[in-house]
């Protein structure tokens, strides 16, 4: 499956805002924006005039990296939310936050989507009490999402279960702490989604 691999950090500073794409770093005193926010590069301190269509662009990338997910894919997602009722940019937003890494992370079993991403490809969950191991696989209202059995007791997993218990959850998930798993009490709302996106710029790039 391909996937980004290079620097991170780097995106924060591309995209002028912190990504939290590494997990305790990026909370700590070493995150490498609260040190330097610039843009990578030669030219990164020089101040420039952005024009509409680079602020549109811009948004994309922010939010498609703050979810990792590739261009394609994101495309996708966006042909996805036209078709569904509604406002458009909301629903792109609503289908990246249904993706199972996604949720993981939510229930507060992996520090970062990028650590999410790795525990379901390595097979660590189940969804509705089958295995499964796609990352980009969308939830659904009623589903739950657990950590398979035979998972318990590797190192890793009891480590996150363990910081789990201290994980703010969102309220559209039920999770259950002992159990080490999540229900999916219904799809979450625009204002259940807690980062600084302006997703009609989405729409508008797309539109043209
Ligand atoms: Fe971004 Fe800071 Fe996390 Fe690096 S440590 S990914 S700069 S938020």
């Amino acid at each position: 499956m391909a996937r980004y691999t290079g620097p991170s950090c780097k995106l924060c500073r591309r995209e002028g805002t912190k990504l939290f794409l590494k997990g305790e770093r990026c909370t700590s005193g070493k995150c490498a924006f609260d040190h330097r926010s610039t843009a990578p590069g030669q030219h990164g301190a020089a101040r420039k005039k952005v024009e509409e269509y680079g602020k549109q662009l811009r948004e994309k990338q922010k939010t498609r990296r703050y979810y990792g997910v590739l261009e394609g894919q994101f495309k996708h997602y966006y042909e996805l939310a036209e078709k569904k009722e509604g406002i458009t940019g909301e629903n792109l937003l609503i289908i990246l936050e249904s993706r199972l890494d996604n949720v993981v992370y939510r229930m507060g079993m992996a520090s970062s989507r990028k650590e999410a991403r790795q525990l379901v490809l390595h097979a660590h969950f189940t969804l509705n009490g089958k295995k499964v191991t796609i990352p980009s696989l969308l939830v659904k209202a009623g589903d739950v999402i657990a950590v398979k059995e035979s998972s318990r007791d590797s190192v890793k997993i009891k480590a996150l279960a363990e910081t789990m218990q201290s994980a703010i959850t969102p309220k559209w998930l039920d999770v259950d702490k002992t159990a080490l798993s999540a229900k999916v009490l219904t799809l979450p709302a625009r204002e259940d989604i807690d980062f600084d996106f302006e997703e009609q710029l989405i729409v508008e790039l797309y539109s043209k």
